[in-house]
C-alpha cells in the first residue's frame, strides 16, 4: 500500500493508515480513504498518486528518518466539492475522522462516512433526483433488486430474458450496479452490460446464505413474493452493500416491493432517448420533463420521473389518474392553493428517510416539523374530493401528532449540528433548564463584576474580558496599576496595561465551563430521544411523503393541461384518433407558431408512411404520436383538441439522431441492433415510431432493409409511423392494405427568372394525405447555402438519375410479371401506364 523508500518500521499514525484502509478495503475494495491529519484530509502511497491524479492534487512527500511516501491532501473545508469529483468519476470515499482531540500520543480515529455514487443519503451529494442502487443475479431467469437508500424505496422483479432486463434497468437508470458472479465473471456479459451501461459496477456479495440472513435482518422476513433464489440474491446484495455503506443503519428500508415487469409500458432506452424524456440530445433542447416540471417539490419530480419512466397498461388505473387531472383543472383555485402550499414543504421522502436512520440533524427536524404543518391544511384542501385525490387526503391525514412534540422541544431555527447546544428550547426539560439557570446565574456576577471592581478599586478603566487562552481576567492600564488590590494575581502584561485573575474568577469560569458542558450533553440526549421517538413513524412519514408527491404530481399535470389548452383523452380499444395534435415541448418553444396535425391509427390504417422534404416536420409529426401515447398513460391530459388512444404495450423508436460514435460501434451497426430489438420485440399492440431506417449503408440496402423492416411490422400488425426519404417505398400503398401515403406539404416558389431549379423552399409543416413529389433534397441545400453552380449541376444530375431509376423500376416490375394470368386488357393497361410515366 505504502509502497515508500527505506526499511524502517512505519511511523505509528501511518500504520494506523494502513490498518484503516485494509479495513475499508476488505468492504469497499477499491475506496479512496481520506484521512484526517489536523486541518487536511490525507491520502498516502499509491492512493495519493490516485487522489492527486483524479482531484488534480500536489503530490507531496511524507518522509521520516527511513520512510518517505507520496502524500496528496485536500483541505477539511474542500472535503465536499471533492467527494463530489470523487463520486461522478465512479470512485468510492471512506472518510476517517479524528475522534478526540489532539494531545501527545496518536489521535484516535474512525471511518465516520462510506460513499458510493450509488448510495449517497447526504442532500448535498445528491441531486433532488432518485439515486438508484441495482443488483442484478441470475439463475431460472434474471433478477433485478433496485434501492433508493435516500428514500427507503425498495423494489425488485424477475425476467425470462436479458433484453428485458436491460430495458428495466435502463428504465431506472441506477447510478451504481452489483453484478452477481455469474455474470461479471463471464467476460462477454461484461463487456456487453458495460458497453450498454457506463455506470460504476462495485463487487458484492451474492452468497444466497447471506441473502437469506441480510433480509431477515434489515426487514425481518424473507418475503414470499421472492420466489427464485436469483431475486433472493440480489435483493440480499444490494441490502448487504448498501448496510455496509450505512455502517449498519438501513432503518429506512421497511420492505420489498415485488413488481411486474409487465406491469408497465415496455419503454426501451432508445425511445426514453429519442423521445427526450429525461435529457435534450442537443445542449440547449428541452426535455419533456421540463416542460411537465410544474411540479413544486423535489418528491413530485422524482415522483413523476417514475410516472414517465413506467407508463401503466391497466385501464383503470390511468383512468383513476385523468379522473384527478381532470378534477384539478377544473377547480383552477383548489389547484392554485394545493400548489402553493407545496411550494412551502421540505422533501419529506428524504426527511423521513433521515429520521428512520436515526441521522436527521436539528435543522432537518425542525423542516420536518415544518412540513408536517401543511399536511392537515393540504388535506383540508382535499375534502369532497373523491377517487385518487381522496386517497391522498387519507393518507396525509393519518399522521400521529409529531409536530407538537417537536414544536415543544426544538428553538425555532436550530443549528445544523447537535451537539453544539442551543437547540432545545426553554421549558422543555427541568434538568436542562436548571442547569441554564445556573449558568446564566454565573454569567450575571462576571457581568457585573466590571461595575463593582470599578467601585472597589476606584480604577475608571477597568475592564473584565475573555481570550482563549487565559479564560475570564481583569484588565488595568499602566496609569492604574499602583491602585490594583491584593488579591488580583497577574497573569500577563502587554505594552501598556496588565490582566490579572482572581481565585473565584477561576472557580466561576470552571463552573460556567462545566455547566455549559453539562447541558450540551443534556441537549444532545434530548433531541436523540426526539429523534428516536420520530423514527417509530416513520412508516407513516413516508406514506404522507408518498401522498404528497403524488398530489405535486397530480397538481403539475392539471397545471400543464390548463396552461397548453390539453384535453382529456378517451381510452378506445384499438383505434387513435388525434385531431390537432400538437408536440409539447417544440410547441412549447415555438408558440403560437407551431401547426397542429391529425393522427389517426386502427383498422385499415396502421402504417404511416411519411415522405417529404428535410427539415419539413416528420420527426415531429412522428414524436408528437408517441408523446401523445406516452401521457396518455401516465395518466395525463395530451396537446390536441381531441385524442382517442389505446393502451399500447410499448414504444419503440428508431430515430437517426441517437449514434453511438462515442461507444465505437458505426451509425449503421447501432441503427441494425435497435431495429432489430424493435422487430423482435413489436406486437399488434405496440406502437413504432422509425424515421429513416437505412440511411448508414447504400441506398440499394437501405431502400430494401427499410422495405423489409416496413413489411415485417406490418405483418406483427403494429402501429408504425415511417418517415423515410426513400420515395420507392410509396409505391408499397397498393400492395400492403392498410399502409397509407402521408407527406408533409411544402411548396417550391419559382423566382422571378425562372430558371430551372433556382426556387425556394417553403415548408408549411402540414401533414396531408398521398405521397411527396420528390424529395427537394437540392432545394433544401440551396436554403442551407451551397454556391448556386453546386446546386444547379446536382438538379441536372438528379434529372438524369431519375431517368435512370425509371429504368430500373420498369425493369424489375416488367421481370416480376405474371405472364401467365395477365389478360390482355390488364397488359395493354400496363403498357399505357408505363408510357406515360415516362
Ligand atoms: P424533418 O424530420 O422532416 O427533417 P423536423 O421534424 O426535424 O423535420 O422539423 C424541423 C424543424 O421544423 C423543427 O426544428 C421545428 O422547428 C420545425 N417544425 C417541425 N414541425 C413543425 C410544426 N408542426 N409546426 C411548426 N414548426 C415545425
Amino acid at each position: 500500500v505504502l509502497k515508500g523508500t527505506g526499511s524502517g518500521a512505519l511511523p505509528p499514525m501511518l500504520e494506523q493508515y494502513v490498518r484503516m484502509r485494509d479495513e475499508v478495503a476488505a468492504q469497499l475494495p477499491h475506496a479512496l480513504l481520506l484521512f484526517q491529519v489536523g486541518d487536511f484530509y490525507e491520502t498516502f502511497g499509491e492512493d495519493a498518486e490516485r487522489a492527486a491524479r483524479l482531484l488534480g492534487l500536489a503530490l507531496t512527500h511524507k518522509s521520516s528518518r527511513d520512510f518517505s511516501t507520496p502524500m496528496a491532501g485536500i483541505p477539511l473545508r474542500a472535503l465536499d466539492g471533492h467527494v463530489e469529483r470523487l463520486l461522478s468519476a465512479g470512485v468510492c470515499v471512506a472518510v476517517a475522522d479524528q475522534v478526540e482531540e489532539p494531545g501527545s500520543g496518536l489521535v484516535e480515529r474512525k471511518v465516520t462516512q462510506l460513499l458510493t455514487p450509488g448510495t449517497v443519503t447526504e442532500e448535498r451529494h445528491l441531486g433532488a433526483d432518485e439515486n438508484y442502487l441495482a443488483a442484478v443475479a441470475t439463475g431460472d431467469g434474471y433478477a433485478l433488486a433496485l434501492l433508493d437508500v435516500s428514500t427507503g424505496e425498495f423494489r425488485c422483479a424477475a425476467f425470462h430474458t436479458r433484453l428485458a432486463l436491460y430495458d428495466e434497468l435502463s428504465r431506472w437508470r441506477a447510478r451504481e450496479v452489483l453484478l452477481a458472479p455469474e455474470l461479471s465473471g463471464n467476460a462477454a456479459l461484461l463487456s456487453d452490460f458495460q458497453a450498454r451501461f457506463p455506470v460504476m459496477l462495485s463487487p458484492a456479495t451474492f452468497d444466497e446464505d447471506a441473502a437469506q440472513a441480510e433480509l431477515l435482518t434489515v426487514l425481518g422476513e424473507v418475503s414470499p413474493e421472492l420466489a427464485s433464489a436469483a431475486l433472493r440474491r440480489a435483493c440480499g446484495a444490494v441490502l448487504g452493500y448498501a448496510r455496509v455503506t450505512q455502517q449498519g443503519r438501513l432503518d429506512m428500508v421497511r420492505r420489498v416491493v415485488r413488481f411486474e415487469p409487465g406491469a408497465h409500458m415496455r419503454l426501451p432506452d432508445a425511445a426514453v432517448r429519442a423521445l427526450e424524456l429525461f435529457t435534450a440530445q442537443s445542449p440547449q433542447g428541452r426535455t419533456l420533463t421540463d416542460t411537465l416540471g410544474h411540479t413544486r417539490t423535489a418528491g413530485g419530480r422524482r415522483r413523476l420521473r417514475a410516472w414517465l419512466r413506467a407508463p401503466l397498461l391497466d385501464e383503470v388505473s390511468i383512468r383513476a389518474r385523468l379522473d384527478s387531472v381532470e378534477a384539478l383543472t377544473r377547480a383552477p383555485d383548489l389547484r392554485g392553493a394545493a400548489r402553493s402550499l407545496l411550494y412551502r414543504a421540505h422533501d419529506l421522502e428524504r426527511l423521513a428517510a433521515r429520521v428512520a436512520t436515526r441521522r436527521a440533524t436539528p435543522r432537518e427536524v425542525a423542516s420536518l416539523a415544518r412540513t408536517l404543518d401543511l399536511l392537515p391544511e393540504a388535506a383540508a384542501l382535499l375534502d369532497g374530493q373523491s377517487g385518487l385525490l381522496a386517497t391522498v387526503r387519507t393518507r396525509l391525514e393519518g399522521l400521529p401528532d409529531v409536530v407538537t412534540r417537536i414544536r415543544a422541544a426544538l428553538v425555532d431555527e436550530p443549528p445544523i449540528r447537535a451537539g453544539d447546544g442551543g437547540l432545545i428550547r426553554d421549558g422543555f426539560h427541568a434538568g436542562l433548564d436548571e442547569l441554564r439557570g445556573a449558568a446564566i446565574g454565573h454569567r450575571a456576577w462576571l457581568a457585573e463584576l466590571e461595575v463593582s471592581e470599578r467601585a472597589r478599586t476606584g480604577i475608571p478603566s477597568l475592564k473584565v474580558g475573555f481570550n482563549g487562552v487565559f479564560g475570564y481576567y481583569l484588565e488595568v492600564t499602566g496609569a492604574h496599576l499602583g491602585k490594583v488590590p491584593a488579591d488580583y494575581r497577574q497573569i500577563a502584561t502587554l505594552k501598556d496595561r496588565a490582566r490579572f485573575t482572581r481565585p473565584d474568577l477561576r472557580e466561576r469560569e470552571r463552573e460556567i465551563a462545566r455547566l455549559d458542558a453539562a447541558s450540551e450533553r443534556l441537549e444532545l440526549e434530548v433531541f436523540t430521544d426526539l429523534r428516536d421517538s420520530l423514527a417509530a413513524h416513520a412508516e407513516a412519514l413516508s406514506d404522507a411523503a408518498g401522498a404528497l408527491s403524488e398530489l405535486d404530481v397530480l397538481a403539475a399535470l392539471a397545471e400543464m393541461a390548463a396552461l397548453g389548452g390539453w384535453v382529456r383523452p378517451v381510452t378506445t380499444a384499438g383505434h387513435t384518433q388525434l385531431t390537432q395534435a400538437r408536440h409539447p415541448v417544440v410547441e412549447g418553444s415555438l408558440g403560437g407558431r407551431f401547426v397542429p396535425n391529425d393522427v389517426r391509427l386502427g383498422e385499415g390504417q396502421r402504417t404511416l408512411l411519411l415522405t417529404g422534404p428535410n427539415m419539413a416536420g416528420k420527426s415531429t409529426y412522428l414524436r408528437t404520436a408517441a408523446l401523445c401515447a406516452l401521457l396518455h398513460q401516465i395518466g395525463s391530459f395530451v396537446p390536441a383538441d381531441r385524442a382517442e388512444l389505446p393502451v399500447y404495450d410499448a414504444i419503440h423508436t428508431r430515430i437517426g439522431a441517437s449514434d453511438d460514435l462515442a461507444g465505437g460501434r458505426s451509425t449503421f451497426m447501432v441503427e441494425m441492433s435497435e431495429l432489430a430489438a424493435i422487430l423482435h420485440g413489436a406486437t399488434a399492440r405496440s406502437l413504432v415510431i422509425l424515421d429513416e431506417i437505412g440511411r448508414g449503408t447504400s441506398t440499394l440496402d437501405g431502400l430494401a432493409i427499410a422495405q423489409a423492416a416496413l413489411e415485417h411490422l406490418h405483418a406483427a400488425g403494429a402501429h408504425t409511423l415511417f418517415a423515410t426519404h426513400y420515395f420507392e417505398l410509396t409505391r408499397l400503398e397498393s400492395d400492403l392494405p392498410g399502409l397509407i401515403n402521408l407527406h408533409v406539404a411544402a411548396e417550391e416558389v419559382q423566382l422571378e427568372n425562372g430558371a430551372a431549379g433556382s426556387g425556394g423552399l417553403t415548408f408549411y409543416h402540414q401533414v396531408v394525405p398521398g405521397a411527396a413529389r420528390q424529395s427537394y433534397g437540392v432545394e433544401v441545400a440551396r436554403l442551407a447555402g451551397l454556391p448556386g453552380a453546386v446546386t444547379t449541376r446536382a438538379a441536372r444530375l438528379l434529372g438524369a438519375l431519375s431517368v435512370q431509376g425509371d429504368d430500373t423500376r420498369l425493369r424489375r416490375e416488367l421481370a416480376t410479371l405474371d405472364l401467365g394470368r395477365l389478360t390482355p386488357m390488364q397488359a395493354l393497361e400496363t403498357l399505357h401506364r408505363w408510357q406515360r410515366e415516362l
